[in-house]
């Protein structure tokens, strides 16, 4: 379901006086996931009337990640785990002041990595939930949570977004992947170019380009919580929190690469229409897959799942846009 979906229902859970006492949130941690969790907090704390107004102080606090009486936990920088002594420590904070009447919460970011003690130690809190508590697990991986943990939340698969991309980058690549063309302004007729050095270096370009500015968003981002939260942090950490923001968009944009070509290779194979991942772009896919054969879509969808590799193997980024591109119709 998409953001907007799982807000609306959280909303309605509230308003009934139905709210579990905790939710995984299934989806990109650093986007949808964190999202829903930050709107779900404002539903709770908003001090005005219409509840989440995303504007009083309350819900400031809780967008900068400073509120009193919500704790984030992330795993430890070394370990990559979130340890049985963070746990603990978020088991006093909300056990020693859940039963005052105000909502106390603990986001969980990357539930997937707590190790066994803290799965253990979280699950007794989730079996005997204090007061007016709420926890959120957030998690990319929800295959990688413990089933016992699992079966006491309610989970909220943040599906809308097949990819965990927000919509702005998304279209960015589809815009450099379409010539710039729109999903309803086809010019019939125009021939598909082949991929040439020439074209690869201005679609790297542009891909670049467009990747400072993913960069910068994951930098702003991370500064504002950051100084919001007050936590002063060793620039290393901050820098690896900015590095797996920016990552993960990457990634998810070049899952948008690779289902664009798969999509062309649907087409080129004669499969059916409503299994393309970019449906709103048919007729932009069937003018560029038009009189490519079999073989050639294959190969332009292994040259991207190489690409995608290259980038995760660090090889540089232009290095790997640059070659693949001019390969690429
Ligand atoms: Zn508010």
């Amino acid at each position: 379901m998409n953001l907007d979906e799982a807000l609306s229902n959280m909303r309605r859970s509230f308003e009934a006086g139905r709210l579990a006492h905790a939710y995984v949130a299934a989806g990109s941690v650093h986007g949808d996931g964190r999202e829903f969790t930050e709107k779900a907090l404002q539903l709770l704390f908003c001090s005005s009337e219409s509840g989440a107004c995303g504007t009083c102080k309350s819900c400031r606090d809780v967008l900068g990640h400073k509120h009193p009486d919500v704790l984030w936990i992330e795993p430890q920088k070394k370990s990559r785990v979130i340890s049985i002594e963070q746990i603990r420590v978020l088991q006093q904070r909300i056990f020693q002041t859940a039963f005052e009447g105000e909502w106390k919460s603990g986001v969980l970011v990357g539930a997937d990595r707590l190790g066994v003690g803290a799965s253990n130690a979280f699950l007794k809190t989730l079996e005997e939930p204090a007061g007016r508590s709420i926890f959120f697990l957030l998690t990319d991986s929800l295959q990688s949570l413990l089933p016992t943990v699992l079966s006491r939340c309610q989970v909220v698969r943040l599906s809308g977004t097949q990819d965990g991309l927000p919509d702005v980058w998304r279209k960015g690549l589809l815009e450099i992947l379409t010539d710039g063309a729109g999903a309803a302004d086809l010019e019939d007729g125009t021939e598909s170019r082949a991929g040439s050095v020439a074209d690869g270096y201005a679609r790297s370009d542009r891909l670049g380009r467009l990747l400072k500015e993913v960069k910068k968003a994951a930098e702003a981002k991370e500064m504002e919580i950051a100084e919001a939260s007050g936590l002063i942090e060793d620039e290393d950490t901050l820098k690896a929190r900015i590095d797996s923001c920016y990552r993960e968009v990457r990634t998810g944009l070049m899952r948008v690469l690779m289902h664009w070509y798969r999509d062309m290779l649907l087409l080129v194979c004669g499969g059916q229409k409503d299994l393309l991942f970019h449906q709103v772009y048919l007729d932009v896919l069937r003018r560029k897959a038009r009189g490519m054969t079999c073989r050639t879509a294959l190969r332009n969808v292994e040259i991207t799942e190489n690409m995608n590799r290259q980038l995760e193997e660090n090889v540089s980024e232009e290095a790997v846009f640059c070659f693949g591109f001019s390969r690429l119709p």
